[in-house]
């Protein structure tokens, strides 16, 4: 056996197994048509490369005759398998007409095998064979007869045919299988160019007859073509089958209209959406249908895109968007448009909603702070056109919050929108009237002439606020604190609703009720806050907060008992600052915690030092607690090192918590002051009697002493009302074995009436200012303790 012999029998070995492996791939879908042509196809490949192969193998003249008869059998009905292959792919649907084709394609066949069989008595296929060497093979050396021409030239026919259908539904595959159908067009052209190979090499004298080898590929590319889509085979025919289903079902119309834009045609669910029957649609301008609008956006050089166009009248105005495609078939066919159209129209409600909801507040609908600033700045462009100034009226209803915890959030809300709505019946039409938060709103007012029209609008404002809250259980009055904010419109809308902000926080300042216009006055005190905001942060580092120092005194000897340290700071410009002075300003910038562990620290360090010796007794000092500090969860730490670093006595230190800052949750306080006990020094109640019936708890608060306000002292001359609270008091502090001192004594006359009514202790001006340390170790020096100070008119 040659070499070249032995390439032979290999090739020949091996696609006969690749034949019977595709093939039996093939048969394993035998229930698809696809699937069962194709397993035909390949055993027919197989066999015919089988045959060709036993053929040259042999060396007996009369079994090579046998096996090249056999042969065409496959060589004959291989095309026609071919072509229902390729008619299959092309989207023939009906069976019938299939098997129909089938049968008719193999009458040829049929003739060229039985002729093949019954050639020696007519020669039509061949005349003469003989047995000829060619490249160490022997093979048959025929001459053709009649039929084989005829049978020849049929089967090109239909290879030729075969690989144009084939070629087609490559083409006609979506892009997304394009690497299927390229496959799909190689293995169409593949036995077409091997037989044409074959022809002309065995006119070079080859002996080797490449087609089914060539099928053998074929059914390799075929196989990888489809393997991933199962489909493919159904896919020329299921797929467009789904395609007019989906324009069937679709919510959206589906219009095709010719290049006169006339619709040639539409799906149902154009004609629902348009109201109107599909056939009276169809012919119909696309502008009678859809509007001029549609129209314009239909002429032009580029028709493609999306467009919104609005139909129906005002009451049921629907809104669409339409997408258009153009259409064209290729050498000038035909050419068109495709709409779909869509309705959007709750789509557009739902967003005008949801932009609604972005600009406006939810309970009273008002503008919200947002959509107030974006018509702020409107009309500030407008500006140019325009004449009069700008009024930004800002307004907080007063003590609103009593409302809500009286009469219940829900009562809240019915009155608020009560309010609003009668606000708005009165607001000048141009006028934004917003609510900013709360019980919080603000009255925009354009173009007002002068100043006597916009305090008119106050005015209105006032009344009608004034007049609404009756009609409900209690009553109620409702007063307004505004804050009036002017422009000409050359400021930032912020800033205008800054000031006019501003100004109502000083209008409730100053007492609620009233209105405050934003002016260089206020401009200016709220620059100064600012500024001492940041100065106080400098002010402890570079410890300017100093502690003064206020004797406290027995009443009955006027003998000095102890000191309250009051914080004052030594600003180095604005000089002495008292604690009303920055103290809420430290509030605002959390600073509060920070300044009491100062004066804490140092009424310790400075209470050390204070000269007891002479008076025979240590003295205690009292420190003022901010509730911030009260809540700071620190603050045992603080007084422990405060106690710790000075070597001051716990017991001798008094924290002084003020009536009102105990308001909100009880329990959270009596821990936080019986915490404080536990380290072992004194609680007093300060300002005590001002703003809360405390006395009603005053039983169960860890306190051992309670600080007369100073309102009581000072009327206790004038007012028996007072004097009768001063006895209860001091009293009742005598039952629960409290410690009274009275806060502000100014007069020998308060003094006398407040020793009369059992009172023991006492601080005021008249035993002394506070002052700072030196001084006040000083006047601790000077005296010599229990004849106690001498002050004119001691009892
Ligand atoms: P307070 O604790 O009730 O202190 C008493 C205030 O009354 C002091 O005002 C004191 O100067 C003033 N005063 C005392 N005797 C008389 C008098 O006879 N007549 C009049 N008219 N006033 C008198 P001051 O020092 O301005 O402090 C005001 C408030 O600031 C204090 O009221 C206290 O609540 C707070 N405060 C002071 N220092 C501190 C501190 O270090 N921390 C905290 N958290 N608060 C402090
Ligand atoms: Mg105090
Ligand atoms: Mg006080």
């Amino acid at each position: 056996v040659s070499g070249s012999q032995l390439l032979f029998y290999i090739g020949i070995s091996v696609s006969v197994v690749i034949c019977g492996v595709l093939a039996a791939m093939g048969f394993r879908q035998r229930r698809r048509f696809g699937g069962l042509l194709f397993g035909l196809l390949l055993s027919w490949g197989g066999a015919w490369s089988l045959l060709s192969g036993l053929e040259i193998a042999t060396t007996d003249f009369e079994i090579k005759v046998i096996l090249a008869k056999l042969e065409y059998f496959p060589i004959t009905t291989l095309p026609v398998l071919w072509f229902l292959f390729a008619l299959n792919y092309s989207g023939v649907r009906s069976m019938k007409r299939i098997i129909l084709v089938l049968l008719s394609l193999l009458i040829i066949p049929c003739i060229t095998f039985f002729l093949v069989l019954t050639n020696e008595w007519h020669h039509l296929i061949w005349t003469t064979v003989s047995l000829i060497d060619m490249s160490g093979f022997s093979v048959l050396d025929c001459s053709y007869g009649r039929w084989f021409w005829v049978h020849t030239v049929y089967s090109y026919a239909l290879l030729i045919l075969a690989t144009v259908y084939l070629l087609r539904a490559a083409y006609g595959l979506p892009m997304l299988y394009r690497r299927q159908a390229s496959l799909l067009a190689l293995a169409a052209v593949i036995p077409l160019i091997a037989s044409w190979i074959t022809v002309y090499l065995a006119q070079q004298g080859a002996v080797l007859d490449l087609t089914p080898f060539a099928f053998v590929l074929t059914g390799i590319f075929l196989w990888l073509s489809t393997k991933r889509f199962k489909l493919l085979a159904v896919m020329p025919t299921l797929v467009p089958l789904a395609q007019s289903e989906v324009l069937e079902i679709m919510n959206d119309g589906v219009i095709v209209l010719d290049q006169g834009a006339r619709v040639l045609s539409v799906n149902p669910a154009a004609g629902t959406l348009l109201q109107k029957k599909s056939t009276e649609i169809a012919g119909q301008h696309v502008g009678e249908l859809l509007g001029p609008a549609a129209v314009h956006h239909l002429t032009g050089e580029t028709v493609s895109g999306q467009f919104q166009i609005e139909l129906g009248d005002s009451g049921a105005r629907r809104t669409y968007d339409v997408l258009v495609s153009p259409l064209e078939l290729g050498w000038g066919r035909g050419r068109g448009n495709v709409l779909v159209l869509r309705d959007i129209t709750e789509y557009k409600k739902f967003e005008a909603r949801l932009e609604h909801q972005a600009l406006h507040d939810y309970l009273t609908g008002l503008a919200n702070r947002d959509l107030l600033l974006d018509r702020i700045q409107h009309a500030f462009s407008r500006r140019r056109h325009a004449q009069g100034t700008f009024y930004l009226l800002a307004f907080d209803i007063d003590d609103f919050k009593d409302v809500n915890n009286t009469l219940g959030h829900a009562e809240g809300d019915r009155l608020l929108r009560e309010t609003v709505a009668r606000i708005q019946h009165c607001c000048p039409a141009a006028a934004t009237f917003a609510r900013l938060d709360g019980d919080e709103f603000a009255l925009f007012l354009e173009d007002i002439p002068d100043d006597e029209t916009a305090d008119q609008a106050v005015a209105q404002l006032l009344t009608t606020v004034q007049g609404s809250g009756t009609g409900s259980r209690d009553e109620l009055q409702f007063t307004v604190s505004v804050g009036v904010a002017k422009t000409e419109g050359h400021m930032e809308p912020d800033e205008l609703l800054r000031q006019a902000d501003a100004a109502m926080h000083a209008a409730k300042e100053a007492g609620k009720n009233r209105v405050r216009r934003f002016d260089s006055d206020l401009d200016a005190f709220l620059r100064r806050r600012a500024r001492l905001g940041v100065d106080l942060k400098q002010a402890l580092v570079d410890s300017d907060l100093v502690a003064y120092y206020q004797p406290i005194v027995s009443l009955a000897t006027a003998e000095i008992v102890g000191g309250e340290a009051l914080v004052r700071w030594q600003h180095p410009e604005l000089g002495l600052l008292m604690p009303n002075d920055f103290l809420d300003i430290a509030e605002e910038v959390n600073l509060m915690t920070s300044i009491d562990r100062a004066v804490l620290s140092a009424a310790c360090r400075d209470a050390v030092q204070w000269p007891c010796a002479a008076l025979g007794k240590r003295l205690f000092v009292s420190v003022n607690l901010s509730r911030a500090q009260l809540l700071n969860p620190e603050l045992p730490r603080h007084v422990e090192t405060a106690l710790r670093d000075s070597g001051f006595d716990a017991p001798q230190l008094l924290l002084e918590v003020t009536e009102n800052t105990l308001i909100g949750d009880h329990s959270i306080f009596i821990r936080r002051l019986a915490d404080l006990q536990k380290q072992g020094v004194r609680i007093a109640i300060d300002d005590f009697g001002v703003h809360y019936a405390s006395l009603r708890y005053l039983r169960s608060l860890p306190a051992q002493i309670v600080k007369l306000d100073r309102s009581f002292v000072t009327d206790l001359t004038v007012d028996d009302c007072s004097r009768h609270v001063t006895r209860v008091i001091t009293e009742l502090g005598v039952e629960l074995g409290l410690e009274i001192i009275a806060e502000g004594i100014e007069t020998a006359e308060q003094w006398r009436l407040l020793h009369e009514l059992g009172c023991p202790l006492g601080q005021g001006y008249l035993f002394g200012r506070p002052q700072p340390l030196a001084e006040f170790m000083e006047l601790l020096a000077s005296y010599s303790g229990a004849d106690g100070l001498r002050i004119p008119g001691k009892p």
